[in-house]
C-alpha cells in the first residue's frame, strides 16, 4: 500500500510502498478516506528538536483520519466491515491505575498513532478495537477526519463550565478557532479570540468568536471595556503555545478564573505568580481526549448543529501532501485535508 513515511532523518517525507498493516485478534483494519494535518506533523516533516528526539524511522505518520473498516480481528464485537470510522490516537495501556479507573486519558503510558506506532497518512491502519470511533453515516466526511483535533478543543473548551460564562482564546489556529465554535454552542457569552495573524482571526470570526484582537494592535482591557466585561475573562482557554499570551491571559482574568491550557510552550515560560494566588485562578493542563467522554459530546455537538466546516480551508489529494504541508507551514489556512480515495 501506499503511505507517507518519515524516511530520512532530515526535513521532508516520502511516498513510497510499504507493507498492509496485519491485524491481530483485538485489532480493526482500516481502509483511509480522508486524513487531516496537525501541527505534530508539520513538526515531524521540518524534523525539528523534538521530532529528533520523538520520532523512530523509518515511520509511517498521521493521525487525524476517517475511513472504513475492512477487516475485524476474531475477537472483535460490535465493529463491522463498512462502517464509517475514526480512531483516537492514543493507544493506552489499559493496567495502569489511571486506566483501570477509566481514566484513560491520564495514562502514562500512551503511544501516540503516526508518532510511536504507524500511523494514519496511509491507504491501511490498523488499530486496537478499543481505538475506534463509530461515525453515524451521515456525517461529513471532512469533519469527521479532524475529530482528533476537534477532541483537543472539546476537551479544553468544555473542561471548565461555559454557559453565560466570557471567553478568552489566546490562539486562533485551528484548534483555537474550533474551541471558540465549541464555547459559543455551549453557551458562552462573549468569546473573544486573539492572535497575530489577520487570516486566522478572521477564520475565527467565522467560527462564531463574538470578538477578534489582533494583540500586535490593540488591548485586551480596551476590548474589555469597549464590550462591557467589569471583572475580566470567566474561562481562559490558551492554544498558542506562546509566552506572552498566556501571561496577558493571566493578566486578563476575573478573580476566580480558570484556564485550560493545551497550547505547547517550546521552551520555559514564567508567568506573574502572584497575580495566579492572589487572584485565586485555576490553571488546568489538557492532552488528548478524554476516552471517551470526549468523543461522545463531539458527535452530540456536531448532531445539535455545530457547523465545523468553516475551518477547513484546503483539500488536496495525498499525492499533494507537499503543497499540503506548504499551505500549513504559510499560516493562511485552517484544516488541510488529505483525499486517500
Ligand atoms: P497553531 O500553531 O496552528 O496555532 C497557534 C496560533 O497561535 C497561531 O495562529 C499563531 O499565530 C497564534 N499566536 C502566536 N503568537 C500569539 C500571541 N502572542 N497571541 C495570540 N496568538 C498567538 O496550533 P493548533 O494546531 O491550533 O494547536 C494549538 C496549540 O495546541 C499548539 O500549541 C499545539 O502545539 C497545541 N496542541 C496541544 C495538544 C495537547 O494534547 N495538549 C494537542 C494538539 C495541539
Ligand atoms: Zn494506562
Amino acid at each position: 500500500m501506499k503511505a507517507l513515511v518519515k524516511r530520512e532523518k532530515q526535513p521532508g517525507l516520502w511516498l513510497e510502498e510499504v507493507p498492509m498493516p496485519t491485524i491481530g485478534i483485538n485489532d480493526v483494519l482500516i481502509k483511509v478516506d480522508r486524513t487531516g494535518i496537525c501541527g505534530t506533523d508539520v513538526h515531524i516533516y521540518k524534523w525539528d528538536a523534538w521530532a529528533q528526539k520523538t520520532i523512530p524511522v523509518p515511520m509511517v505518520v498521521g493521525h487525524e483520519f476517517v475511513g472504513e473498516i475492512v477487516e475485524t480481528g476474531s475477537n472483535v464485537t460490535d465493529f463491522y466491515p463498512g462502517e464509517i470510522v475514526s480512531g483516537e490516537g492514543h493507544v493506552v495501556c489499559g493496567r495502569c491505575r489511571n486506566c483501570l479507573a477509566g481514566r484513560r486519558h491520564l495514562c502514562a503510558d500512551t503511544k501516540g498513532i503516526g508518532v510511536n506506532r504507524p500511523g494514519a497518512f496511509a491507504e491501511y491502519i490498523s488499530l486496537p478495537m478499543t481505538n475506534v470511533w463509530h461515525h453515524d453515516e451521515s456525517i461529513d466526511r471532512d469533519v469527521a477526519a479532524i475529530f482528533d483535533p476537534f477532541g483537543n478543543a472539546v476537551h479544553t473548551a468544555l473542561s471548565f463550565p461555559v454557559l453565560g460564562e466570557d471567553v478568552l482564546v489566546t490562539g486562533a489556529g485551528p484548534i483555537g478557532c474550533m474551541a471558540a465554535a465549541v464555547a459559543k454552542h455551549a453557551g458562552a457569552r462573549h468569546v473573544v479570540v486573539t492572535d497575530v495573524n489577520p487570516y486566522r482571526l478572521q477564520l475565527a470570526e467565522k467560527m462564531g468568536a463574538t470578538r477578534t484582537v489582533d494583540v500586535r494592535t490593540e488591548q485586551l482591557s480596551d476590548v474589555q471595556k469597549e464590550i462591557g466585561m467589569k471583572e475580566g475573562f470567566d474561562v481562559g482557554l490558551e492554544m498558542s503555545g506562546n509566552p506572552a499570551a498566556f501571561q496577558e491571559m493571566i493578566a486578563q482574568m476575573s478573580h476566580g478564573g480558570k484556564i485550560a491550557m493545551l497550547g505547547i510552550p517550546s521552551a520555559d515560560m514564567a508567568i506573574d505568580w502572584n497575580t495566579v494566588v492572589f487572584n485565586m485562578l485555576t490553571i488546568k493542563g489538557i492532552y488528548g481526549r478524554e476516552m471517551y467522554e470526549t468523543w461522545y459530546k463531539m458527535k452530540v455537538m456536531v448532531q445539535s448543529g455545530l457547523d465545523l466546516s468553516p475551518v477547513i480551508t484546503h483539500r488536496f489529494s495525498y499525492e499533494e501532501f507537499e503543497q499540503g504541508f506548504d499551505v500549513m507551514m504559510s499560516g493562511q489556512s485552517g484544516k488541510v485535508i488529505l483525499n486517500w480515495s
